[in-house]
């Protein structure tokens, strides 16, 4: 017996986005179908002695969107028959503006999704127009009403502050008009320029700004506060919600729990195991679903085991360290997280070791202290 998380990678968009360096691309409608029909496949031949019970699903991408809802309905109907059900499985799909209408999000519905994601990104036309979205403000606010009128209540936005030339003032002017819609959840993330991108080569020739950090810094904070005041508690360093809404799928990544991903270059961590897929296009829709084996030891493990709770803002206990390896934190880490409470970058909480305010502006050095 075991409970897990499934993912299912769409990879398919209608234009690369200008700084995106996911596994993803556009112009390969004709291969669709092809793509379903793999996937389905890959998840029927998937072989296990465990039995399965599937607590979350999450389709992401790429835009799963671009995909006709009967594709996805396909999908979700090969995840029902191969593994068991739990009724209360939270179903999310990622859907970005511009492309699913109210019918589409109906079908969302009739097949059992339960949670939306938005990719907003910005309310901004100006901004959206600089990251290369395909989809005006207008079509978001669109996008969100079909979702509720289709009778979702669980939906996330997804938007990006710190964006080149963006003002303090522009990111509350977004930040207000995204929560007046009352959405369930919000994910905040802030730019990164990542190497080979077109972003990448615009930064460096002077053609985009960054903010500087000081600004990146003052839209985070104001954000957190100014969410606080509607109801959205932190869960995640990214991450808000309204009590109970939290995002289960991404809760399974960040506590280190297992999950089996279909789909091109789809993740899974499973049976003590971490492997990805092919991210040949042809080559998976051939049928040839299997990548590799990531190589992990134990300190790995142990390390990523601390990156990934104290991303969570009720961080990591030593009880649940030790329920999870056997041993017990100190005698792996020593003094090392003594030392990040000393520094102020760590704080201990009613038994629970979590970042500080410190600790999470300057997280990657804490990850890197814990690195083993
Ligand atoms: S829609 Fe998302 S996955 Fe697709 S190109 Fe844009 S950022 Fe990348």
């Amino acid at each position: 017996m075991g409970e897990i998380g499934v993912y299912i990678h769409i990879p398919f968009c209608v234009k690369k986005c200008l700084y995106c360096d996911f596994n993803s691309f556009s112009g390969k409608e004709e291969y669709f179908e092809e793509y379903k029909n793999s996937i389905v496949k890959e998840i029927e031949k998937f072989e296990t002695d465990r039995e399965l019970t599937v607590k979350t699903i999450f389709i992401g991408g790429g835009t799963p969107s671009v995909m006709p809802a009967e594709f996805i309905c396909d999908i979700l109907n090969a995840v029902g028959n191969k593994f068991n059900a739990d009724k209360n499985s939270e179903i999310s799909i990622e859907v970005n503006p511009g492309t699913a209408d109210f019918d589409k999000f109906k079908s969302y519905r009739e097949m059992g999704i339960n949670r939306i994601s938005v990719g907003a990104q910005s309310l901004e036309d100006r901004l959206l127009k600089v990251l290369g979205r395909v989809h005006n403000s207008e079509q978001f606010f669109e996008c969100a009403e079909w979702a509720k009128k289709a009778g979702f209540s669980n939906i996330n936005f997804d938007l990006m502050f710190a964006l080149p030339g963006q003002t303090l003032d522009e990111w509350k002017k977004t930040l207000s008009a995204a929560v007046k819609l009352n959405p369930s959840h919000l994910s905040l993330y802030s730019l990164i320029v990542e190497e080979e991108t077109p972003f990448f080569e615009m930064f460096e020739s002077g053609k985009l700004k960054s903010v500087s950090d000081d600004e990146d810094r003052a839209m985070y904070y104001w954000a957190r506060e100014f969410l606080k005041d509607f109801g959205y508690f932190q869960y995640e360093i990214s991450n808000f919600a309204k009590k109970g809404f939290e995002c289960r799928h991404n809760i399974t990544y960040w506590k280190r729990k297992e999950y089996l991903g279909f789909g091109l270059g789809a993740c899974s961590f499973f049976s003590g195991k971490r492997f990805h897929n092919n991210y040949d296009l042809l080559e998976y829709i051939a049928g040839s679903w299997f990548g590799e084996e990531e190589d992990f030891s134990k300190n790995d493990a142990f390390s990523e085991f601390m990156f990934l709770g104290l991303r969570m803002n009720d961080g990591i206990s030593l009880k649940e360290f030790y329920d999870y390896f056997g041993v017990e934190l100190d005698s792996v880490f020593g003094n090392k997280v003594e030392l990040l409470i000393e520094q102020k970058l760590l704080e201990e909480k009613s038994g629970r070791i979590c970042l500080t305010r410190k600790g999470v502006d300057l997280s990657n050095a804490v990850f890197r202290e814990l690195l083993l």
